[in-house]
């Protein structure tokens, strides 16, 4: 019911799209201007690039590209496969949604493929956090307690990086945070040469084009250096 009250049509389904998009105004997704002009009644491409000039919406580019189906129909099926515990049915989207059987697999095919594209690589800036996720120790019954020392013990430490640039995200689980891990999800993830920022912490001194930030010193944001959208992710 939330779903379809936040998303009660295709023009506010086009709105939350454009808005999370586009945070800083329409820009032309094949050369990168802003200086786009809006022309809400030419659908299906209301935005028209003056740099190239091109036409389109906030579908182009996207995994919605070449759809006809309605916004409200992508946004409540990017819905349903997110927050399914586990893994949606394209039977299911074709019975919620009220798809044909053929759409619904469109769409689940389409919204997981986009998911499983990796290989791309983070050319950065590209910010990284490390977090230690589980109970304390010293909270949990005494049956449960690892007794193996003080601080992360018990707790699994995550790992995650953040490119500036395209805004992607990847976080992965690590058997302990050390130089060589993160030095591994550094390797494996980013451009070599993409700058790295990252909080106060001898983890990151070997790693090249590092910048980062004290907080024990109070520190949050310098420049460009700071971590803030790493931690809240
Ligand atoms: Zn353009």
């Amino acid at each position: 019911m939330d779903i379809t009250r936040i998303f009660p049509d295709d023009a506010t389904a086009e709105e939350w799209f454009v808005k999370h998009r586009w945070p800083a105004g329409a820009c032309c997704p094949d050369c990168g201007s802003l200086n786009v002009q809006e022309r809400p009644t030419r659908k299906p491409q209301p935005y028209r690039c003056r740099d190239c000039p091109k036409d389109f919406s906030v579908k182009t580019g996207t995994l919605m590209h070449n759809s006809k189906l309605g916004l409200q129909t992508w946004a409540i099926a990017l819905y349903l496969l997110s927050t399914g515990l586990k893994e949606t049915s394209s039977m299911k989207i074709h019975r919620d949604l009220g798809v044909t059987r053929k759409t619904a697999w469109f769409l689940a095919h389409r919204i997981r493929e986009t998911w499983r594209a990796r290989g791309a690589r983070f050319s950065g800036p590209v910010a990284m956090d490390e977090v230690c996720i589980g109970g304390k120790e010293r909270n949990k019954r005494e049956s449960k307690k690892l007794k193996a020392g003080r601080g992360s013990v018990g707790k699994t430490a995550v790992v995650g990086v953040e490119d500036r640039n395209s805004n992607r995200t990847a976080a992965t689980p690590v058997e302990s945070v050390t130089k060589v891990t993160v030095g591994g999800i550094l390797g494996e993830t980013p451009d070599p040469d993409a700058p790295v920022y990252a909080d106060e912490g001898s983890l990151y001194g070997s790693l090249a084009h590092h910048e980062s930030v004290k907080h024990s010193a109070g520190e949050y944001v310098r420049g460009k250096a700071h971590v803030n959208g790493m931690e809240s992710f």
